[in-house]
């Protein structure tokens, strides 16, 4: 089987940030994934479930909620390894373009008061596993990532160049 392109990525290097992830061409279409990495790999421990799942459902409700991004979001929704989100977009789109939603989106979660969106047993499958205040600590450091990103959180590490075999090193 050939290796997703989200494998190919050096984790071990990755920071905290916001990456276009992907692009898929559906049709006509073009849809952006991004990488929402809201912990560095290996370095930080990773979010709580508890923590994710709040954040899937107040993150999710305020992006579809969004007057001028509310028509192109196709999902936003956790990583297994929990250490971030995948957002996928209709639309052929840069960080640059995303940054403002993402921003603002994890701005109002860091501050979310009351009761969480979809979080009864009717609307979801496990509603009792949620963590607000988990949720809206992640979502805290998270925004301070993003306001005080440099070009190494916007960018995947480049892949390092294998040594060529047989040449001596000078
Ligand atoms: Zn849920």
């Amino acid at each position: 089987m050939d290796l997703i392109p989200s494998f190919q990525i050096d984790h071990l290097r990755l920071k905290a940030g916001l990456y276009v992830s992907c692009k898929y061409t559906v049709g006509y279409e073009t849809l952006t994934t991004f990488d929402i990495r809201v912990k560095r790999p290996y370095q930080e421990n990773v979010m709580t479930t508890g923590s994710m799942h709040a954040l899937e459902h107040i993150c999710a409700t305020y992006m579809r909620n969004d007057e001028l991004w509310k028509d192109k979001i196709i999902y936003f929704g956790p990583m297994g390894c929990r250490t971030g989100f995948y957002l996928i977009v209709a639309g052929d789109f840069g960080t640059e373009d995303i940054y403002p939603l993402v921003e603002r989106t994890f701005d109002f979660a860091s501050e979310f008061e009351g009761e969480i969106p979809g979080a009864t047993p009717k609307e979801c499958g496990y509603c009792v596993d949620m963590d607000l205040a988990e949720a809206k600590n992640d979502a805290a450091l998270y925004y301070n990532v993003l306001i005080s990103a440099k070009k190494e959180n916007f960018n995947y590490p480049k892949p390092r160049k294998k040594k060529e075999s047989g040449k001596k090193e000078e």
